[in-house]
C-alpha cells in the first residue's frame, strides 16, 4: 500500500524537526497540511516527488518551512543550494562544538568553533 498524502506530510515534518540550517539555526516546520499540499499541487510535480525528482526546498536553504520560504525544485537543485556547491558528504555530519555546544556543518564549525571557538578555555 502506498503512503497517504497525510503520512507524507507528517514524514516531512518529522524529518525537519531537530535539523539546523547552514547558519546553525534550528529549522521550524510551519506549514499546515493544507498549505503543504497546496504548494505541491500548485507546482504540478506532486507525482514526481523524491530522489531524482522534485523536493520541497527552502529558498536559499535557510529559514523555516513556511509559506513564502519554500519552493518546489529538483532534488539535484536542492543539493546544490544546501551545500553551496560542495559535495554533501563534505558538510555532513553536523558537528557540535565542545566549548559552546553550538552545532553546525564541518566547514562552519572549523572556522568559528572547535579550536577557534571564542569560548574555548585557553
Ligand atoms: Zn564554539
Amino acid at each position: 500500500m502506498s503512503r497517504t498524502t497525510k503520512q507524507l506530510y507528517k514524514d516531512h515534518k518529522d524529518n525537519t524537526i531537530g535539523r539546523i540550517d547552514k547558519h546553525g539555526n534550528p529549522i521550524k516546520f510551519k506549514l499546515s497540511y493544507e498549505e503543504w499540499l497546496r504548494i505541491w499541487e500548485d507546482s504540478g510535480h506532486f507525482n514526481e516527488r523524491g530522489l531524482g525528482g522534485y523536493v520541497m526546498g527552502r529558498i536559499d536553504d535557510t529559514g523555516n518551512y513556511e509559506v513564502g520560504n519554500v519552493h518546489i525544485i529538483t532534488h539535484a537543485q536542492n543539493n546544490r543550494e544546501s551545500t553551496g556547491g560542495f559535495k554533501p558528504n563534505q558538510l555532513h555530519p553536523i558537528i557540535e562544538c565542545p566549548h559552546c555546544q553550538k552545532a553546525g556543518n564541518r566547514g562552519m564549525m572549523h572556522r568559528w568553533h572547535l579550536d577557534n571557538c571564542k569560548q574555548r578555555k585557553l
